[in-house]
């Protein structure tokens, strides 16, 4: 695929995530009293740096020729590939916006009336909208022929995801108990559980 392209696929698909999938939950998150916040300097610096490796170095790639010495070529098929992970990722980034509701938050919290969500696309699954984030950042690596704005991507979120993911379920264990373990017993962290 030629690299312009790539570079106009991959910021359309992360506005779209970013300025027209989530923006209305940024709103609502800011109006919604909080019970509990977990966040750590920690999780601000990974949250800062999958900012970056998302959305920055992205754009410098874009709209500069900085980074253009860590330029490659890849195959048609990786390109094409890569739009079809994105859309999916798109896709599963809205649904789970759209069940998790006013449940969702940038980091670790509790909200005022949070309940636990264990429908739609969390029947199965417990973490889609971290699924789809490792959909969005695996398909910014095969879109984006260049091996800093391509793979800047995945390494600040597998952090992210492997530190953040048992403090988030110990959470939601000490806030909904029983029906917490339940629960984990019919789903996957990302892949669904049958
Ligand atoms: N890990 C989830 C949600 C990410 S948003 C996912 O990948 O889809 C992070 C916030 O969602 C956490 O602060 C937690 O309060 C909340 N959360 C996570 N799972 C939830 C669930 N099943 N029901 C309600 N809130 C949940």
């Amino acid at each position: 695929m030629e690299p312009l392209v790539g570079k106009i696929i991959y910021m359309i698909g992360y506005w779209a995530a970013n300025f027209v999938i989530r923006a209305p939950y940024i709103k609502a998150h800011q109006r919604l009293a909080i019970r509990a916040n977990r966040k750590t300097r920690a999780d601000t610096g990974l949250f800062l740096a999958v900012g970056i490796g998302g959305f920055f170095l992205p754009l410098l790639y874009v709209f500069t020729p900085v980074l253009s010495f860590a330029n490659y070529s890849s195959p048609l098929w990786v390109g094409l590939t890569g739009v079809v992970v994105l859309l999916l990722g798109n896709w599963v980034f809205w649904r789970s916006h759209r069940d998790l509701g006013a449940n969702w938050s940038p980091t670790l919290e509790i909200r005022q009336k949070h309940t636990l969500v264990t429908h739609g696309i969390y029947r199965r699954i417990r973490h889609p909208m971290y699924l789809s984030i490792w959909l969005l950042v695996i398909a910014q690596a095969m879109i984006l022929p260049n091996y800093i704005a391509g793979f800047s991507g995945v390494v600040p979120f597998a952090l992210l995801y492997f530190l953040r993911v048992p403090k988030e379920e110990r959470m939601m264990r000490e806030e909904f108990g029983k029906a917490y373990d339940e629960y984990l017993l019919v789903t996957g962290r990302i892949l669904p559980k049958f």
